[in-house]
């Protein structure tokens, strides 16, 4: 079957009555290792910055960052390189900056501790202004945003940069859009002054999962209950689009979910169409998303949205994939 999915890989991303998707990657580390060609994806819908950080023995200087990220954006000409500022603590430690926690996954991490730290969130956005100058394909997301008050501080430090790099290289400075992540609980009932202050937003499905059903993402006595089929996550991710849908606020989807056939279904028939996912899973999705009428999709949501339980979610789809696999 991967033969087929790979025959598919230069047709476009759409269903079979011509829905258009946006389909891109997910990247960290080694990104000329991706499995998918960079021409055949809409761009990187994610690239987690963390990585870099996490390989080293200190913090990388600016003109380190620079080069790294001058790297991507120049894979991907034209497209869109979605690069999330640092996202550390939680799971993600940096061997040379140590944070002890009680409970870190609700503690000193992503956004909160750039934005303790601006030094190093302002390396950092200043690094990535300057190897956007000659591409302008680069899109800024803030990770484990919980609050307005996060995003505006970050604004101001991102305008704050774009001052300083252009004053440095006496140039007019390509502007980025900024987007934030919808992955903790409470930004999702601010959707609203979020679309006024930000151009985008992603849904982390992993996080998001995580914080509605209060179940560690990586503790094994607990990971039955962790699952994204959960009605509640269902109906919270529903809501979500169909909020962005009436405020005209770009939306998209960079979980795990994402990348996964019976996940990605779910969220088209709930009328995301942007996605991004391991390049591994990619020419699979484009595959099954190019087999699926949006009307009978219109019929499965109902039905799956009625369910009780993740595990008749996951009955209910399997059943609809199997006739077309
Ligand atoms: C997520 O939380 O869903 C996400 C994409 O980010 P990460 O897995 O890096 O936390
Ligand atoms: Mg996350």
């Amino acid at each position: 079957l991967s033969a087929a999915y790979q025959q598919e890989i230069g047709l476009p991303s759409q269903s079979a009555c011509g829905k258009r998707f946006s389909l891109m990657v997910n990247s960290g580390l080694a990104i000329e290792l991706e499995t998918t060609a960079p021409q055949y994806t809409d761009g990187v819908g994610l690239y987690r910055t963390e990585f870099p950080f996490i390989m080293r023995s200190r913090f990388p200087t600016e003109q380190e960052q620079v080069e790294l990220y001058r790297k991507v954006l120049e894979m991907y000409p034209g497209r869109p390189v979605i690069m999330r500022t640092l996202d550390v603590g939680g799971d993600k430690a940096l061997p040379y900056f140590s944070i002890v926690e009680e409970n870190p996954f609700l503690g000193w991490r992503g956004i909160r501790l750039t934005l303790d730290h601006p030094e190093i969130f302002l390396v950092q956005i200043r690094a990535m202004l300057k190897a956007n100058l000659a591409l302008d394909n680069l899109y800024i997301l803030l990770p484990m945003i919980s609050d307005l008050a996060e995003v505006d501080e970050s604004l101001r430090l991102i305008k704050q940069a774009c001052f300083e790099v252009s004053d440095e290289l006496a140039i007019e400075l390509p502007k980025p859009q900024v987007g934030v992540m919808i992955e903790v609980p409470s930004i999702m009932y601010q959707l609203p002054e979020l679309a006024r202050k930000v151009d985008f937003c992603s849904i982390g499905t992993n996080d998001l999962t995580q914080y509605l059903l209060a179940v560690d993402r990586n503790n094994p006595r607990v990971a039955s209950l962790y699952d994204a089929m959960h009605p509640a996550v269902l109906r919270a991710l529903y809501q979500l689009v169909q909020q962005a849908q009436g405020l005209q606020f770009a939306i998209s989807v960079c979980g795990e979910l994402a990348g996964e056939p019976a996940g990605v279904l779910l969220l088209a028939a709930m009328g995301y169409s942007s996605f991004s996912m391991n390049s591994s899973n990619l020419a699979k999705i484009k595959w099954l998303l190019r087999r699926v009428e949006m009307s009978e999709l219109a019929l499965l949501l109902p039905e799956v949205l009625a369910c009780t339980s993740a595990k008749h979610v996951r009955l209910h789809i399997h059943r609809f994939l199997e006739q077309k696999q």
